[in-house]
């Protein structure tokens, strides 16, 4: 048992202490009164936790400020040169890159289009650590570690279900990545698509409150579903597969190995084959010209994915819907139906409307919340971010 104490105790109270200061930063630009006024701790205890935060060039301080009666005071925020970490995304038709601060201010992103649908998983790595180098190259230092989304299932950093993307089944993407960019130390973090953009949408401020359901569409169809802020996984990283909710039990055949799964009618190639388009800006030109046949298969899509949120939310209880991926640019095109959906299938939408939104990252979502895994981490552990002679 640790003595109050003792210096274990001690410095688990530092550490503490430091984790509230960190989050507090994620407010807002903040004096030390003022962070004291935020943490509750004392503006001695600030002072010396923000000192090792400076030194380190984690936070900065700006000019001095005179504020009425008050000493005059300089604000403290996170330093526009200090630690970043990187978020990635493999998906069926693209690969992304996310450069994030520890305040989730963005310093690069770029995304390129390529089929990964019949890569081989060594090609997909080569390209996805050429993407990383050049965003490492554009922000100049080393990243805290990397976020990694896929388009599948991810069980203790191993890929095991990913339909869309087959090459990637069994792999350990994580060691491959670090590898191939000869840097076999690096953190990489991998996880679902869909519970990472979910992520994006709680770290660092909750941005659909604290009970919602994410949805990412694209070629596959994932949910992210948070309940009391933190992420619903299931027992074994299963949950939120909505994509593959069956609607139709003699249906189209699904590359699950099901039949008739919400994906064969609400996904991107079900929709673009329906309406007979290549791609998404296509699409969304022939929506715009009111053209019947890509109005007829986004009417299809909505039916079939508000039919299954429906059936999410009769069971989870949950009032908000954030539909990101391709869903963000069909959102004006697609809501619509899905509300009309939500709103006849869903039993509590009687006495409380389904909030239907879309994401405010629009298709960067997922990146921006696979760099949140790790800066999250970082200001949960600041001690991850100090050098170990100066560690708590
Ligand atoms: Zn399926």
């Amino acid at each position: 048992m640790t003595r109050l104490s003792s210096p274990a105790h001690l410095r688990q109270v530092r550490t503490g202490n430091m984790h509230a200061v960190l989050v507090a930063m994620l407010d807002g630009p903040a004096s030390r009164a003022e962070l004291a006024q935020r943490t509750g701790l004392t503006k001695a205890t600030v002072a010396s936790l923000v000192e090792p935060l400076l030194g380190q060039r984690i936070l900065a301080e700006g000019a001095v400020v005179n504020a009425g009666r008050g000493r005059p005071s300089r604000p403290l925020r996170f330093a526009a040169t200090g630690p970043v970490a990187i978020g990635a995304e493999i998906n069926v038709r693209h690969l992304g890159v996310t450069v994030q601060r520890l305040d989730a201010s963005t310093e690069f992103e770029r995304r390129i289009e390529v089929d990964n649908c019949r890569a081989t998983a060594a090609d997909i790595v080569t390209r996805l650590a050429d993407l990383i180098r050049t965003a490492i190259a554009a922000c100049g230092r080393d990243p805290l570690g990397i976020g990694l989304a896929v388009p599948g299932i991810v069980q203790d950093g191993a890929v095991v279900h990913t339909p869309n993307v087959p090459s990637l089944n069994g792999i350990h993407l994580g060691d491959q990545l670090a590898a191939e960019l000869g840097r076999p130390g690096t953190t990489v973090a991998v996880d679902n698509e869909a519970n990472l953009a979910a992520l994006a949408h709680v770290w660092p401020h909750r941005l659909a409150g604290d009970d919602f359901v994410y949805v990412s569409g694209d070629v596959g169809i994932g949910a992210g579903i948070v309940i009391g802020g933190a992420m619903f996984r299931g027992r074994s990283g299963f949950a939120g597969e909505l994509g593959h909710v069956i609607i139709e039990r003699t249906g189209h055949p699904c590359p699950c190995g099901s039949r008739g799964c919400v994906e064969q009618y609400a996904g991107l190639d079900a929709i673009f084959q329906a309406a007979g388009k290549r791609d998404l800006a296509a699409l969304l030109l022939a929506l715009d010209h009111g053209d019947p046949r890509a109005l007829a298969a986004v009417e299809t899509a909505s039916a079939a994915l508000g039919a299954a949120l429906a059936a999410l939310i009769n069971i989870c209880d949950i009032e908000t819907v954030v539909l990101g991926g391709s869903y963000a640019a069909l959102f004006d095109h697609i809501a619509p139906g899905v509300h009309t959906e939500l709103d006849t299938g869903v039993l509590a939408a009687t006495r409380r409307p389904i909030h239907l939104t879309t994401s405010a990252f629009g298709r960067a979502a997922v990146t921006r919340g696979a760099a949140a895994l790790i800066t999250r981490r970082h200001c949960l552990e600041p001690n991850l971010l100090l050098p170990p002679g100066r560690r708590q």
